[in-house]
């Protein structure tokens, strides 16, 4: 299959009823719940309603699209529409990625309903990888699971930080240190389910951005979980381990397969509030007048929005091409990683020029461009810093070590 920007008919509807939704409903109260500073249940709870906050749209939208293009589609809109709000929504989705990735298909089946529930009960599920002294250096990483024969339990204990739904998920889905001798290759991914016993949240952050999406410590003390929980299976685990002590490779890191195959899409939420501050300042600089004429007449404003129309095509071509390159498994050169990258960078630059586009008016609250500005510098950080990604990308056009 070659690659193919152009959209089919479902891709276009998916895309319509996105923006409906985000113009509708998220825009309206963006500035609110960025305000409060908590999750936004009213808005999850109107998403689940028409089955935008479903795993059934998360499936659809993955597994039943060979372009690959449906998901990056759908959250540009999203996150045109809030970016806060937008995570609020799509977080689960980071954790039915950790367990379609390391999970069997009976595993799959249990725990990715679970991570959101229904309208009338919703869930919420959570990834926890980072650590307060392991965030890029995954390797790092303390938190202890140790499997006991006798209850054939696993008992997990450690912290985790900066998580997304940390403690208020319903189904957390925890990277864990199984062989402290093997660095990054003896880590498993486990699924806590529901009231577990020994997990709790620690901290909740108060943020620089995306501030309607909760982010919190996650404190595993003693948590207990049944033997089935690991990801994968016990089998598979021991397999593994076992060809790692032999010196044979083992899989690639539990956690950095699931950054991996999520870049793209984290790149297409950064297109989104790249695109939301680019569409308003360009209504804003034809309207607003200064030394008698619309500010766009000025050459200066009008080819820095040019510009930030070129970048954003760019981003959006990166992000397209690297999704589809994900779902056809032919990533030569990191490309999932350069989308992420060219993408965040894009936001950050795009809301920025927009506040300068606005003058005053972008800086203060009373307009949404200072937000997109604090939204857009995430993208520079979660799901692998900037460093992180060119250290990804250098590696993969050198083919050597890079530190
Ligand atoms: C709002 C928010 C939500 C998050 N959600 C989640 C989540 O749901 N689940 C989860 O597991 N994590 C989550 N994270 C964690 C996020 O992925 C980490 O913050 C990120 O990986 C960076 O880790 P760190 O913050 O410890 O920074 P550090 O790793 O300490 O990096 C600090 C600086 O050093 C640079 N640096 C580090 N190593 C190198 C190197 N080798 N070469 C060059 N530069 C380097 C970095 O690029 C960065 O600029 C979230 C973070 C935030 C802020």
């Amino acid at each position: 299959m070659d690659f193919n920007p152009e959209l089919n008919e479902d891709q276009l509807q998916i895309q319509k009823w996105v923006h409906d939704f985000a113009n509708d409903v998220v825009r309206p109260v963006a500035s609110e719940w960025d305000e409060r500073e908590e999750t936004p249940w009213p808005v999850i709870q109107e998403a689940a309603e028409i089955g935008l906050y479903s795993w059934e749209f998360m499936a659809e939208a993955m597994m039943n699209d060979p372009t690959g293009l449906t998901m990056p589609v759908a959250l540009e809109e999203l996150f045109w529409g809030d970016a806060g709000i937008g995570l609020s929504i799509m977080g689960s989705g980071l954790a039915a990625a950790g367990i379609a990735a390391s999970g069997t298909p009976e595993q799959v089946m249990e725990w990715v309903p679970q991570c959101y529930g229904t309208s009338d009960q919703l869930m919420l599920g959570a990834f926890a990888s980072s650590e307060p002294d392991a965030g890029s250096d995954v390797a790092a990483m303390r938190t202890r699971a140790v499997y006991e024969e006798a209850t054939d339990e696993w008992v997990l204990n450690g912290t985790k930080t900066w998580i997304t739904n940390g403690g208020i998920a319903d189904v957390h889905v925890v990277v864990a240190v199984v062989d402290p001798e093997l660095g990054s290759r003896g880590h498993a991914s486990f699924v806590i389910p529901p009231n577990s016993p020994g997990i709790s949240q620690g901290q909740k952050f108060l943020k620089h951005g995306i501030r309607a999406s909760h982010t919190a410590e996650v404190v595993l003390s003693d948590c207990r979980i049944p033997g089935s929980c690991v990801l994968g299976g016990k089998d598979k685990l021991d397999e593994r381990l076992a060809r790692v002590r032999e010196g044979k490779s083992g899989n690639a890191q539990a956690a950095m397969q699931t950054f991996e195959s999520t870049r793209p899409a984290v790149g297409a939420q950064a297109v989104g509030i790249a695109r939301a501050a680019y569409e308003y300042s360009l209504e804003y600089a034809k309207e607003r007048h200064q030394f008698g004429r619309p500010i766009i007449q000025n050459q200066s404003i009008a080819f820095t929005l040019a510009d930030m129309a070129m970048e954003i095509e760019a981003a959006r071509a990166l992000v397209w091409r690297g999704a589809w390159l994900g779902k056809q498994r032919k990533y030569k050169n990191a490309e999932g990683s350069m989308a992420k990258l060219k993408a965040g960078r894009v936001a950050v630059w795009s809301t920025e020029r927009a506040i300068q586009i606005l003058g005053g008016y972008g800086y203060v609250r009373e307009y949404p461009v200072e937000r997109w500005h604090r939204d857009a510098k995430i993208y520079d950080i979660f799901e692998g810093t900037e460093q992180i990604q060119q250290l990804v990308i250098s590696r993969a056009i050198s083919g050597m070590r890079i530190e």
